[in-house]
């Protein structure tokens, strides 16, 4: 599952011998305090945000630790090589404030360095100006927990009230960040903030059950289609057996069209009302599905 979020926001910082074991230990040819530029910025925080998702304060020591290193990428205006910048410490920070979620507020805050070269020095003046301030981050988490019962996946709805508790969703166990950017847009709650929540598991999965699916319910039609003519040809036929297993197997619409189109083994009960009984588990174990992934 892949998560984006943008509460950003560039906090001034400067360079303190700490920092430079710190870059040093990245950069490839050693470099002195005054080649590199060095800010810190806002990249997360435990709220609730405006999809009623938060992540808690073991999320945001996870991510501490697995932001150390990744680069950061400025918009397409300064996509040159070179231009970029490389988080070399994060650590999570309170703050004064409770969160929606009734625990005090913490965010994470990334140092990032970058080199004081003739190439960056416009980028430069604009974080030291404050034009480029705003800041979103993409992680990888492994799941998501519903305020209300705790579960994975259950049916309450974020942003609503149940018995006076506010359903909202903690994002689990970040397992990877992927880069953090300057945007030009923010939308966070405070700040505002954009995201995108990808729940990329699921989505293959359900593009692949539908794959089958669709395979399995054509070749079932097909197969009725082929034996019906077969019957009129007085040809070798398919078996009953042969038919009924794609049924089985998730094509009981197909069977269920096949059988009506081509007015195929409708005198056969146990096609007859087989199928329908079929299709109607089939259905029902679909909708199962839908609601859990
Ligand atoms: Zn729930």
């Amino acid at each position: 599952m892949d998560v984006r979020k943008e509460p950003g926001g560039v906090i001034r910082h400067s360079v303190s011998r700490e920092d430079m074991i710190l870059i040093n230990r990245l950069s490839k040819t050693e470099l002195k305090p005054d080649q590199v530029y060095t800010f810190a910025i806002r990249l997360c925080d435990n709220e609730v945000d405006r999809d009623w998702e938060r992540f808690d304060q073991d999320a945001l020591e996870t991510l501490s630790r697995l932001f150390v290193g990744k680069s950061g990428i400025f918009d397409h205006n300064w996509s040159t090589e070179g231009q970029t910048a490389r988080l070399y410490r994060a650590e999570v920070c309170r703050e004064s404030g409770t969160t929606s979620a009734g625990d005090g507020c913490q965010f994470l805050k990334g140092y990032a360095y970058m080199l004081r070269s003739e190439k960056n020095r416009a980028l430069i003046e604009e974080i030291e100006a404050g034009i480029k301030k705003e800041v979103s981050i993409g992680c990888s988490v492994t799941g998501r927990r519903c305020s209300v019962c705790g579960k994975e996946a259950c049916g309450h709805q974020g942003g609503k009230m149940y018995d006076g508790k506010l359903c909202y969703f903690t994002l689990r166990e970040p397992v990877d960040a992927y880069e953090w950017s300057f945007v030009a847009v923010p939308a966070q709650r405070k700040a505002g903030v954009i995201k995108s929540f990808v729940h990329k598991q699921g989505a293959e999965l359900k593009q692949l059950l539908a794959l089958y699916l669709l395979a399995v319910n054509l070749a079932t039609l097909l197969l009725m289609g082929v034996d019906k003519r077969r019957a009129r040809q007085n040809a070798w036929r398919i078996s009953e057996r042969a038919l009924f297993l794609p049924a089985l197997l998730g094509g009981a619409l197909g069977g269920t069209l096949g059988m009506r189109i081509f007015h195929h083994k409708t005198r056969h009960w146990y096609f007859r009302f087989g199928f329908p009984l079929l299709l109607a588990l089939q259905l029902a174990g679909l909708l199962w599905l839908a609601l859990r992934l």
